[in-house]
C-alpha cells in the first residue's frame, strides 16, 4: 500500500527532543502541537509547571451527548543526543516517539482535522496531553484523577497490537520501599551482640517472591537490595525496592496484605522495618461497558477489532482505574519503544486515522452546537 501521505509535520515533532526531564523540549513540543490544536479551533488550557514540562488540554465547545477524551503525552524517554532524528522509508517512520507516542498524538491530530473540514466545528471531543507519562505521571495523574468524571469515554493514543489490536487491559503496577533496620556490632568482638539487616532483607526477598502467582499473572519483583556497611560490621541497615504488577483487584488486595505483614513481621530478633511507596498505577481491567463501548465502534467503522493485554502500564490505567470507559492502542502499530530502534508502521498509521476519523466524526457534536 502507497500511504500517499505527508510525514514532515509528525518529522518537526519528533526531531523536538521531548525527554521528560527536558522541560524546555518538551515544551516546545507541546507548542507545536498547541498550534496544530489551535488551527481547527481548540482552546487550551495549560497547567504550567516548574520542573517538568507542562500539561495540555485542548477543549472543545459541549452540548449534550458522550463527552470522548483523546489521551497522549508529550514527552519520551530519550535523553538529549542520544536518538534524536526522524527518518523513513517506504514502509516504516522511524525515530523517538513513533508509536511512543507522537506517532499516536499525530493520529488523532489528523482525524481531528477531518472531522473539522467535513463538520466544520468539532464538539465534546477533547484532548490531553501530559508531560511526565514516561516516569509514572506522578503529577498530571492528579489532574487526570479529577478530569477522568468529565468524560464518558476515552482514548488513548499508544501503539497498537501487531495485527492492529486495541488493548482491553494493562497491568497495574506498585513499587515499594523497605528499610530494615538492625544494629551494628563488630563481627569479630561483639558477634552476638548485633542485628543483622542484611540477613533479615534476605528473609523477606524470598518471602516477597514467594508472592508471585504466575498462573494468575501476579508478579513481585526484588529488584533491589542494598545494606550493610563492611566484611566487619553486623549490618545495621538493609532496604529492598520491590514491584508488583498484577491483573485483577483480588490479587492487588492479595498482595498488599501479604507486603504489609512481611514487613512488620521479623524473622530476626530486634530488626525494625518500615514500608513505603505504594500502588503507582492501577489495574486496568477489561470490563462490559468497555465491550459496550468496543462493538460500538466495531459498528461504526464497519469492521472487527482484535484486542489484547498488556504487562506494561500507561495512563489508561489510570482513567480505567477512575471508572472511565477506557481503550487504548489507538495509535499505530510499531515495535523497539524506548529502544533507538523505535519504528512505526505507516500502513497501521494510515489504518488508524481512517478508524479514528470515522469514531471521532460518529460523535462529534460540532454542528449541533452550532445550530
Ligand atoms: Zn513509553
Amino acid at each position: 500500500m502507497s500511504t500517499g501521505m505527508d510525514f514532515s509535520e509528525l518529522a518537526d515533532l519528533m526531531n523536538i527532543n521531548s525527554y521528560t526531564k527536558n522541560k524546555q523540549g518538551v515544551d516546545q513540543s507541546g507548542l507545536l502541537f498547541q498550534q496544530w490544536m489551535e488551527d481547527i479551533g481548540y482552546d487550551t488550557r495549560t497547567y504550567q509547571r516548574e520542573t517538568i514540562g507542562n500539561h495540555l488540554l485542548f477543549t472543545s465547545a459541549k452540548s449534550a451527548g458522550k463527552k470522548l477524551l483523546l489521551l497522549g503525552h508529550l514527552d519520551t524517554v530519550f535523553p538529549p543526543m542520544s536518538f534524536e532524528t526522524f527518518s523513513e522509508d517506504d514502509q516504516w517512520i522511524y525515530g523517538p516517539g513513533a508509536c511512543d507516542i507522537k506517532g499516536g498524538n499525530y493520529v488523532a491530530l489528523c482525524a481531528l482535522r477531518a472531522v473539522k473540514a467535513s463538520s466544520g466545528s468539532i464538539g465534546n471531543i477533547d484532548m490531553l496531553l501530559v508531560s511526565d507519562e514516561e516516569t509514572g505521571s506522578d503529577d498530571s495523574k492528579l489532574i487526570s484523577h479529577e478530569l477522568a468524571k468529565d468524560y464518558d469515554y476515552v482514548m488513548v493514543f499508544e501503539a497498537a497490537g501487531k495485527n492492529n489490536e486495541l488493548v482491553i487491559g494493562r497491568k497495574g503496577v506498585g513499587t515499594f520501599f523497605i528499610d530494615i533496620e538492625g544494629k551494628a556490632a563488630h563481627a569479630g568482638n561483639h558477634y552476638i551482640d548485633g542485628v543483622n539487616a542484611n540477613l533479615e532483607a534476605a528473609h523477606k526477598c524470598i518471602q516477597l517472591t514467594a508472592l508471585t502467582q504466575l498462573d494468575k499473572g501476579t508478579t513481585i519483583n526484588v529488584g533491589k537490595m542494598e545494606g550493610g556497611i563492611g566484611a566487619n560490621t553486623i549490618s545495621p541497615h538493609a532496604r529492598l525496592i520491590v514491584e508488583m504488577r498484577y491483573t485483577d483487584a483480588t490479587e492487588r488486595d492479595r498482595v498488599l496484605d501479604a507486603i504489609h505483614s512481611i514487613v512488620h513481621s521479623h524473622e530476626i530478633e530486634g530488626i525494625e522495618a518500615t514500608l513505603s511507596g505504594g500502588i503507582q498505577r492501577d489495574v486496568m481491567q477489561p470490563n462490559n461497558e468497555q465491550l459496550v463501548f468496543l462493538r460500538e465502534l466495531e459498528s461504526i467503522t464497519g469492521e472487527p477489532f482484535l484486542t489484547e493485554q498488556r504487562g506494561g502500564v500507561s495512563d489508561a490505567n489510570i482513567f480505567a482505574a477512575k471508572g472511565c470507559v477506557t481503550l487504548d492502542g489507538f495509535g499505530p502499530f510499531g515495535d523497539g519503544d524506548h529502544t533507538i530502534h523505535e519504528r512505526a508502521s505507516k500502513h497501521s498509521f494510515m489504518l488508524r486515522v481512517e478508524q479514528v476519523t470515522k469514531i471521532l466524526s460518529y460523535y462529534n457534536q460540532g454542528l449541533m452546537t452550532e445550530a
